[in-house]
């Protein structure tokens, strides 16, 4: 644009050099013909104005000359000075004519005066030096019609070029306006607006983009990615909430089976259901102490389990040791059990099982290998609630069953009491029915037992009781049961016996507590002997008659003199008399 500017300032340049030019040399023309007319004038006229007009002139032409040095100085070239030189110089000759022919007129030659200016030399002279102007005009012309139609042309092309240059710029700047636009703001919003709707929709997996740059931009990127991490955070407080929630409702579900738990069995099945539904990937174990044998049984596994031995003794466990729970590897590190393999102990939990101060039982846990520190401590929490509920449970158990034995229980003697004897009896009964299998019922009355009452005290009663409690006890095979009807009488149930062995077996016991020899206090009560009533099913009746039959057998006894066993006997209509 500068440089068609340039060229238009050139053109303008050599149209007003042209007209400099005109100028100037109209005025040479003119003056050179006006002086020759003040001279014409002069001869025709003789008036001497004329000459003085005509001395004006020919002073005005010298500048005239001068002014031609100014056209050199306007940038006329050499050739174009020469010609005008030329006319010049031919308009000075002429010059010498007019002041001759003014001489000859001031001489009063009018004639040759007139011969001079007038003649044809003259006018050809004349017609010379303007065509010698005419001539620079047209040299002129030429030149600074060929410069002004360069400048034209050269102001043309460059401006037609600065225009295609200003398109060409103007394209190139919307076409970087776009391509900022798209890459720095319309690709970027894009992007993110695509991750915030992902986002809100609680598509966690849009990660949003990363512009580092510090602009609304970057601002806006770093809102998203907060935006999502709060996302992340609140969407896993969820999760871990609604796993809480399952956990504590799956852990309150096996409280209510437990509770309904008539028996150890029914616990284990229990813990063995719920326990790996309550801390999936926990495999363990759960341990039962057998306290007659003082040993750590297991009594279930779940999710196999890698190591812990099936049974050990409580002080092979740190955790029956001190009563808490241990973790031999962790955080803390801490000494491994004794139950797991020496050499690699897994990473484990145990967990005491406690009643009122005292291990019942053992959970043992293996932690799995890829689980998050928190979540493990969560976890942990939820398996001291599993134990203490198990534990709780199993103590219950324990407690029901013991009441149970002391219900069914005779303190004194040890033996089952009349309660136990009650169902035992129906169960016989049913089972020798069904089975059509013998059982027999042996009635037993200890013989005057009062009188050890009287004479020796009652603690010597007691210390009667409890021999010939031992005695029956003794005396049993693994199926009998000796039951304490109460007072001084006993009875032996002794399924699957004829006749013939109870009656043996009777005797056997007969003769042993004959043998006794009771001592209270450092002193010996004496003999002690009983009445015995035998009864057998099929042989003396219905089943469901036995015990009675066998009363009234020891009625007889009793009547015969005590001291002897009486079997009952079959009245020809079956009908069963003592
Ligand atoms: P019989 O030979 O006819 O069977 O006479 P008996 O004395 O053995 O029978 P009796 O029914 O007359 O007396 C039973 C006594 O046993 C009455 C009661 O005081 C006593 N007795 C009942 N239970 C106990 C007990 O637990 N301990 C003691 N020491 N005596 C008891
Ligand atoms: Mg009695
Ligand atoms: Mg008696």
């Amino acid at each position: 644009m500068l440089t068609a500017s340039s060229a238009e300032e050139r053109e303008r340049a050599a149209v007003a050099q042209r007209a400099t030019f005109h100028q100037l040399t109209a005025t040479v023309e003119e003056e050179t013909f006006r002086q020759s007319e003040h001279a014409r004038s002069f001869v025709i006229t003789g008036n001497p104005a004329h000459v003085i007009a005509y001395e004006r002139e020919k002073a005005s032409l010298r500048s005239v000359e001068q002014r031609i040095a100014h056209l050199n100085d306007a940038g006329a070239t050499e050739s174009e000075l020469t010609s005008l030189r030329q006319a010049i110089h031919w308009a000075d000759l002429l010059a010498d004519e007019q002041e001759g022919a003014i001489r000859a007129m001031k001489a009063g030659d009018s004639k040759a005066a007139t011969a001079i200016l007038f003649g044809d030399e003259y006018g050809r002279e004349l017609d010379r030096i303007a065509e010698q102007v005419g001539k620079f005009r047209y040299m002129l012309d030429q030149r600074t019609d060929a410069a002004v139609r360069q400048a034209t042309d050269s102001a043309r092309q460059w401006r037609n070029m600065s225009e295609f240059m200003l398109g060409a710029t103007a394209l190139l700047f919307l076409c970087v306006l776009y391509f900022i636009l798209k890459q720095r703001i319309l690709r970027p919003v894009v992007r993110l607006s695509d991750v915030v709707t992902r986002l809100a929709a609680q598509d966690f997996a849009a990660i949003p983009p990363d512009f580092p740059q510090i602009d609304e931009i970057g601002d806006m990127a770093q809102a998203v990615r907060i935006f999502r991490e709060n996302g992340l955070e609140r969407q896993r407080l969820e999760q871990e909430r609604d796993a809480d929630h399952a956990t504590r409702d799956r852990l309150s579900r096996m409280t209510q089976r437990l509770q309904g738990c008539d028996s150890i069995d029914d616990l284990v099945e229990v813990v063995r259901c719920f326990v790996p539904e309550i801390a999936p990937g926990f495999a363990g174990k759960l341990y039962i102490h057998d306290m007659r044998r003082n040993a750590i049984a297991q009594a279930c596994d779940w999710l196999s389990p890698k190591q812990s031995l099936e049974e050990f003794s409580p002080s092979a466990c740190w955790a029956l040791r001190r009563g808490q729970t241990h973790k031999p590897k962790g955080e803390l590190i801490d000494i491994p059990c004794e139950h797991l393999d020496r050499e690699r102990p897994a990473p484990s939990i145990c967990i005491p099982l406690m009643a009122q101060g005292e291990s019942i039982g053992l959970l043992y846990f293996e932690l799995p290998e890829e689980n998050a520190a928190d979540r493990q401590e969560r976890m942990e929490k939820y398996l001291e609630m599993l134990a203490e509920n198990i534990g709780l449970a199993l103590a219950n158990l324990r407690l029901r069953d013991v009441l149970r034995e002391m219900a069914m229980a005779d303190p004194l003697t040890g033996l089952a009491n009349r309660r136990r004897f009650d169902t035992a009896y129906q169960d016989e009964v049913s089972i020798a029915e069904q089975m059509q299998a013998p059982l027999s019922c042996l009635m037993i009355d200890i013989d005057h037992f009062k009188r050890f009452n009287d004479s020796y005290g009652h603690d010597a009663g007691d210390a009667v009781l409890r021999a010939v409690g031992g005695i029956l006890g003794d005396a049993l095979r693994e199926k009998d049961c000796a039951f304490r009807l109460g007072g001084e009488e006993f009875v032996l149930l002794m399924p699957g016996f004829t006749v013939e062995q109870a009656l043996e077996r009777g005797r056997q016991v007969q003769e042993r507590i004959r043998k006794l020899q009771v001592e209270h206090r450092g002193e010996q009560l004496g003999m002690v002997t009983a009445s015995f009533g035998l009864a057998n099913y099929p042989v003396h009746g219905r089943a469901g008659d036995l015990m009675r039959t066998a009363d009234a057998a020891l009625l007889r006894a009793k009547a015969l003199g005590r001291n002897q066993i009486v079997v009952a006997t079959v009245r020809e209509d079956s009908s069963i008399v003592a």
